[in-house]
């Protein structure tokens, strides 16, 4: 079968490679749609690579090339004698990441015990950590990862389940924390009044429809990003949008919440300058929920000025959480649910929609570093 392969850094080549080989309770899935993420650009570029060997070693993809790919929706193609809930002819969205139930493990190890799959102490990833993703013409994985789609949402929407996931995941965490500001605060005064979304990228877009459509924030909802189409979106969902190349973020934000500054700050870019800023952009002892990832480019110095404010720092990565009644996980189940529901709306960012395989190299290498580009989905 066909698979976009990435054979070394910034290297993407269309190749032959071998059918997956189906396990008694594993189910075959013909790739229907797969969302491009910023995860997968970060490995493209070699700025990650999460593919280790058991010392936690990284192994280079020139020794092990990697199928990229773990936003993915398809059809069951055909399903092994125990794969159980769903059957061939089923269109399914992926959970990527192997955990205990995967395994068939008994017992679970603690973090699947305890709600937290996908920090599995087992844990692997299609896409990710070196099995196969979703850039390919077929996959081969268990069954309990594939969650039946029984609307008739779009392949492309509903690629986006992973990601809406990661937010409903990371913002769950945040009202979990002990903070000093939550959004359901009986007191008014531990209520938060003002957050601030750093990035209006997919994650930041998909924040401020959680914060208004599904959590039920009212208050006032700041973002600040540099490009145009996604402020625009941003505003649109919502938010106050803030261009922070025409602006000074810091003076526009203590205006907007009379000095006071954002009681609850997420940071979407991964970038290291916004990492820099967010002391002037909270209030003390706020709650900063650290979404993006990367933050290059600034020393661990710009950590003193955050830590003395004294917020609750909020770390979340994956989806997948909890486990439903039939082994599926409860996070990517509640994402696609609102999708379906339409309480949040991918389609108006989803820019580049790419019909073959052999578009892939040019989402890479040209078209996500466009103004006009926000989110691509491959649909082979
Ligand atoms: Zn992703
Ligand atoms: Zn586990």
């Amino acid at each position: 079968m066909r698979a976009s392969v990435l054979v070394d850094i910034g290297r993407l080549e269309l190749r032959d490679v071998p059918f997956p080989e189906l396990r008694p309770a594993d189910v075959l899935i013909r790739v229907n749609a797969v969302g491009l993420c910023g995860t997968d650009f970060h490995i493209f570029a070699g700025h990650s690579n999460y593919n280790t060997d058991e010392r936690g070693a990284v192994i280079p993809l020139s020794k092990q090339p990697q199928i990229l790919g773990h936003e993915i929706v398809g059809i069951v193609e055909e399903a092994g004698p125990q794969a159980k809930g769903v059957s061939a002819g089923d269109r399914v969205v992926l959970d990527q990441g192997l955990n205990c139930l995967s395994a068939n493990r008994d017992p679970v190890c603690e973090y699947c015990a305890t709600g937290d799959s996908h920090q599995c102490a087992f844990y692997s990833e299609h896409g990710i950590t070196g099995l196969p993703g979703g850039l390919a013409e077929f996959l081969a994985i268990p069954a309990v990862n594939a969650i039946k789609i029984t609307t008739d949402i779009g392949d492309a929407e509903a690629a986006l389940t992973e990601p809406l996931g990661c937010i409903l995941h990371s913002s769950n965490m945040a009202s979990r924390s002990r903070s000093r500001y939550s959004l359901k605060a009986e007191a008014p005064d531990d209520r938060i009044r003002s957050v601030m979304v750093c990035g209006a990228g997919p994650a930041g877009l998909l924040f401020v429809q959680y914060l208004r459509n599904v959590a039920g924030y009212d208050g006032l909802l700041m973002v600040s990003e540099p490009n145009k189409k996604k402020r625009d979106l941003a505003a649109r969902f919502g938010a106050e949008a803030i261009d922070p190349v025409s602006e000074d973020v810091v003076s526009a934000v203590s205006d907007l919440t009379a000095g006071r500054r954002a009681d609850y700050l997420i940071e979407a870019t991964g970038s290291g300058k916004v990492l820099s800023i967010i002391p002037q952009l909270i209030r003390k002892q706020a709650t900063v929920l650290l979404y993006g990832h990367g933050h290059a480019g600034v020393d661990m110095s710009a950590l003193n000025s955050i830590m003395f404010l004294e917020p609750t720092l909020v770390a979340s990565v994956g989806a997948s959480g909890s486990f439903d009644h039939d082994g599926r996980p409860v996070t990517y189940r509640r994402a696609l649910g609102l999708l379906e529901e339409g309480k949040i709306q991918v389609g108006p960012f989803i820019t580049n929609r790419y019909t073959q395989l052999e578009a892939v190299p040019g989402a890479f290498h040209g078209d996500s570093s466009s103004p006009e580009y926000i989110k691509g989905v491959v649909l082979p």
